[in-house]
């Protein structure tokens, strides 16, 4: 789950980083009470979640108060796209910000690397909205630090990568104490990135962290429930929202066949055959293991809720999550829900007889393979 800019830096702020005062507003007058209190000297920036906003024009200084109102009032309702975002995303909330001075722009970042099986501190002096093309071009100019499981990161580690990566002597001392903080907020909030860019000098000499975007691992929600909340707030898509409450894998697509499977590979061949089939899932939905009648009635129930759906797909691989539970699942749904659109069924494997026998009884329509199951959702989808 990805953090907006203002969550991530009060996630920051909380384990000690410094970060510039700012607060979110949702229309012109909220921006310009806050913009005031800052005498106008204020950066606003909308909060979507996507990279590139500053060249997206998502990000915009200003020395007066109204100035920053007016622009507030110009961005929340417009789509704002970038390179890494092309199809978009509607500015509905932006950060009134302190505006910072600013000598240098270096680039922090913590991730996993699946590769190395470790977290990663990348340190780099050449920070700013260019930081992929310096990464492309000159990956040198990027040092990584890996961080030990069993210690964490020592003081001398983190010095000689600072320094390797030629950051300035007078924000050494600075940069190492920020590091620590930010590795504590990573493992304290079970997060797989946190990356500042740019993390700035000032011409005073402070390091501040003046962008920030977090991401926190969605198998470790259960135990962030404000962050999991926080979730709720930030999904981009309602029914999203409610998947993400009852912990459902729920992605939301643009096409018309409502898809529901086993085991996030079997839906995605799901998602393959449908489109060989030639119509689009509106949906990706991973059931899980062990899925009992009542889960199954709760998926249905949510891949209803998008009213582009007019053919319900199921695709269930019988081995821990026996194939006559999720036949009873189907059936019970269909009955409470009044489900009136035409349903597919493919089951296979543990007790597939049985589910076979519910779901013909219950004039179900069933298919034998994937293939068919597509084909025949793809037919009645018109
Ligand atoms: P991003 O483009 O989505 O990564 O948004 P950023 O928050 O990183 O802002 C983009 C750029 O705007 C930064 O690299 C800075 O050059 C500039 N910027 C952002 N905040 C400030 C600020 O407080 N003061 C100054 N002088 N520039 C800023
Ligand atoms: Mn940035």
């Amino acid at each position: 789950m990805r953090l907006h800019e203002y969550q991530s830096r009060a996630l920051l702020a909380a384990a000690g980083v410094p970060v510039p005062k700012g607060e979110v507003a949702e229309n012109a007058q909220q921006a310009l009470a806050i913009a005031e209190t800052m005498g106008g000297n204020v950066v606003v920036k909308a909060q979507v979640l996507m990279g590139g906003r500053g060249k997206a024009g998502g990000v915009k200084l200003f020395d007066s108060a109204q100035d920053a109102a007016d622009f507030t009032q110009q961005l929340i309702g417009k789509r704002l796209s970038s390179v890494q975002n092309p199809g978009g995303i509607v500015v509905e909330k932006v950060l009134v910000s302190e505006k910072i001075e600013i000598e240098r722009e270096y680039y922090l970042a913590i991730l996993l690397d699946r590769a190395k099986q470790s977290d990663v501190v990348m340190i780099s002096a050449r920070g700013g909205v260019d930081i992929e093309q310096v990464a492309t071009e000159t990956p040198d100019a990027i040092v990584k630090c890996y961080i030990n499981p069993k210690w964490g990161v020592c003081d001398f580690e983190l010095r000689r990568a600072i320094k390797q990566a030629g950051i300035d002597s007078k924000a050494v001392s600075q940069m190492v104490s920020m590091i620590k903080k930010l590795v504590f907020a990573y493992e304290q909030n079970d997060a797989t990135l946190i990356e500042i860019n740019p993390c700035v000098l000032t011409p005073a000499g402070k390091l501040i962290a003046a962008d920030a975007k977090v991401t926190i691992d969605d198998n470790a929600l259960f135990r962030h429930a404000d962050l999991a909340a926080a979730a709720e707030q930030t999904a981009e898509d309602p029914i999203e929202a409610e998947a993400a409450k009852h912990g459902i894998a729920y992605v939301k697509l643009d096409g018309e066949i409502g898809v529901i499977g086993n085991g996030a590979g079997l839906v995605m061949l799901t998602l393959d055959e449908v489109a060989r089939a030639g119509k689009k899932a509106a949906n990706f939905l991973d059931v899980g293991g062990g899925a009992q009648a009542e889960r199954v009635r709760e998926c249905v129930d949510l891949v209803l809720k998008n009213p582009h759906v007019r053919v319900l797909l199921i695709n269930i691989f019988g081995g821990i999550t026996r194939g006559d539970e999720v036949a009873k699942g189907v059936v019970q749904a269909i009955g409470e829900l009044n489900v009136t659109l035409p349903i597919v069924v493919r089951v296979e494997g543990t007790n597939a007889a049985e589910a076979q026998r519910i779901l013909s009884s219950a004039n179900l329509i069933t298919a034998d393979s994937v293939q068919e199951a597509a084909e025949k959702a793809a037919a009645l989808a018109g």
